[in-house]
């Protein structure tokens, strides 16, 4: 089971396989050469505990990464709880040697936890990169199918409009493949207007 994975000099921590999403582009709809994502070893036969987590952190030299990123072949923030404590227990050991956090997520923690999280990232995340995607709540339903329907567009809004009072960096990103340039205009509008960066990234990707 691979938990805690390097990639181009970041190390990713697979802790989950559950997205409440079924994007069009999910690469675990299959395997895109080229791409870390082709591991067959990130679908977990069962969801690692903290304590394991840790440990895989832990033989490895934590701070020689340039950014520890939770991402995986999922939604991170199922475990939000636990990536908080793991922030937490990798703090305690590494103080400001720590290599920057960053979160890979579709946006949708609140509508996952039922609560609001967003405190929770303060001081512990340093990056939260939302999956944008598309420009209006329709076009997000038929691209990413989230099981809350369209109100799941407008909370990964209000997600990144609040997250910027807790984390120094909140990032949208939009996938280029077959985007026109006037969608990523409005994608940077829509980002410009919260007060979000944008980042318009390849369609395999870290
Ligand atoms: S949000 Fe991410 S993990 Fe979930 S279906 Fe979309 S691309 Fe896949």
């Amino acid at each position: 089971m691979t938990i805690t994975y390097e990639y181009e000099g970041a190390l990713y921590v697979n802790l989950t396989n559950r997205c409440n999403c079924n994007c069009e582009f999910c690469l675990r709809h299959g395997k895109k050469e080229g791409s870390i994502y082709t591991e067959d070893s990130l679908w977990l036969e069962r969801e690692p505990t903290r304590q394991e987590a840790l440990d895989s952190f832990l033989s490895r030299d934590v701070c020689s990464y340039r950014e520890i990123v939770f991402c995986g072949y999922g939604e991170p923030t199922y475990r939000i709880d636990d990536i908080v404590w793991l922030v937490d227990q990798l703090k305690e050991r590494f103080g400001d040697k720590l290599p920057p956090v960053r979160i890979n997520t579709n946006g949708h923690a609140n509508l996952i936890q039922g609560r609001d999280v967003v405190p929770d990232l303060k001081g512990r995340i340093d990056t939260l990169s939302i999956s944008l995607n598309a420009n209006t709540a329709a076009e997000y339903v038929a691209l990413c199918h989230p099981v809350q329907g369209e109100a799941a567009y407008q909370a990964m809004l209000d997600f990144a409009k609040e997250a910027k009072d807790y984390v120094p960096h909140v990032v949208f990103t939009v996938v280029d493949k077959g985007t026109a340039p006037e969608e990523i205009e409005e994608s940077r509008r829509i980002a410009d207007s919260l007060g979000v960066k944008l980042r318009v990234r390849s369609y395999i990707d870290s």
